[in-house]
């Protein structure tokens, strides 16, 4: 792939990214690029993608189907996400519970010489339209 070809899709991967509300995986993203005419392979995505991460300007959220799904770091502060294991949607949730009501994670350590540094929470259900 030429630099000038690579610089485009590396804008509309970051155009789609901006203006999609869901984290998606590298498949959602090459359909998404297929209906505006973009049909990069697999793995240049994937790479791409990676270096986003790396970069800090993605985020990468692994979930128990083993798939990546990403996301725009910017975009939103840190939240947690559902997934809908009929449609493979993730979907973004408001805010943090564990912020928002306070919660105290440190009790669940299994001494208090032990610090958190980060946590994850995923949901996994069905979503209104699969329902
Ligand atoms: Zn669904
Ligand atoms: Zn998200
Ligand atoms: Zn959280």
């Amino acid at each position: 792939m030429t630099i000038q070809r690579k610089t485009i899709v590396l804008e509309k991967v970051l155009e789609i990214l901006q203006h999609t509300q869901n984290a998606i995986s590298v498949s959602q993203l090459m359909d998404k690029l297929e209906t505006i005419g973009i049909r990069p392979n697999k793995t240049t995505l994937y790479r791409l993608l990676e270096k986003l991460v790396s970069t800090t300007d993605a985020l990468s959220i692994t979930l128990k189907n083993g798939i990546s799904y990403y996301e725009l770091r910017q975009k939103r502060p840190h939240h947690h996400h559902f997934y809908c294991t009929k449609c493979d949607t993730v979907f973004c949730l408001g805010s943090c519970h564990v912020h928002t009501q306070k919660i105290d994670l440190t009790q669940l350590l299994p001494s208090p010489k032990f610090t958190v540094e980060a946590h994850d929470f995923n949901l996994y259900g069905v979503c209104e339209s699969c329902r």
